[in-house]
């Protein structure tokens, strides 16, 4: 879809919309614009998002100096494009404007309208990030054009409480290679290293440069599930494949802050 076409835009459930330090990944300590949307396709023992799964009928927007306002879902492109274009204008500097969620690429055709609008009506003065599961790579495609940075999830079977999704990421990943991209890999105690060798492998097929973090995941008290041993094990793992591996903790949990 071209920047600034006119489309019949499906309207989007959002969870919450606030300005804070990126806390994880390539961009961390950036200020972003995050836009949170409702919904999620799975369901990670470890996800710390949890009012963000379902849809809700309301989602709530912080704004320097005002109080919270709940606001209805669902939104339609116009609307978020306002709301967006307003905090942009009144709260910088903002690095990115983050679309995260629960998973925004189950809103795909919302996403596309959305950004389609924002980008036609403003020459948008900060890049677009998508933070998501990768699972969905066809829906990646609706909006690849549109968004500048992916943070891309690699689940681990071994921890995430789900299935498999080692097809899915490969093809996510053969989309996602044409954009910036960077990799997160969620793990605690219970991680097995064949998993991590197997995403490492599979990230090194594209490119060993690819940006990839080890992200400890924490209990709901904000500890850490994993003790520096495994991680340095782990970390040996991934190294072998990958000549850009980190090993990054969230670091917005670490600051108190959203
Ligand atoms: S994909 Fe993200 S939002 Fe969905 S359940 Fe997993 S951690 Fe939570």
């Amino acid at each position: 879809m071209p920047c600034g076409t006119d489309v019949a835009v499906k309207p989007g459930y959002l969870s919450e919309i606030f300005v804070s330090f990126q806390g994880e990944g390539a961009h961390v300590g950036r200020r972003h614009l995050f836009v949170r949307l409702a919904g999620c396709n799975i369901r990670c023992r470890y996800c710390d998002t949890p009012d963000s799964l379902e849809r809700t009928a309301t989602y709530t927007v912080y704004r320097p100096g005002r109080a919270p306002e709940i606001r209805t879902n669902p939104v339609d492109a116009e609307a978020l494009s306002r709301i967006v274009e307003g905090i942009l204008a009144a709260d910088s500097p903002i690095d990115a404007i983050a679309l995260t969620g629960g998973e925004p690429l189950t809103q795909s055709e919302f996403l596309a309208g959305f950004l389609a609008t924002l980008r036609g009506q403003t020459r948008l003065p900060v890049p677009i990030l998508v933070e998501t599961n990768a699972i969905l790579p066809r829906r990646l495609r609706d909006i690849l054009p549109l968004v500048d940075i992916i943070s891309m999830d690699i689940k681990l079977p071994s921890n995430s409480g789900e299935g498999e999704f080692w097809d899915a990421h490969a093809e996510f990943l053969e989309v996602a290679r044409a954009k910036d991209l960077y990799v997160k890999i969620l793990v605690d105690t219970g991680t097995t290293a064949a998993d991590v060798d197997r995403a490492a492998r599979m990230l090194a097929a594209v490119s060993s440069g690819i940006p990839a973090f080890l992200q400890p995941i924490v209990d709901p008290a904000g500890c850490s599930m994993i003790t520096a041993e495994r991680l340095t094990e782990l970390y040996r793992v991934a190294w072998r494949s990958l000549s850009a591996v980190r090993v990054l903790p969230q670091t917005h949990k670490l600051l108190g802050i959203r």
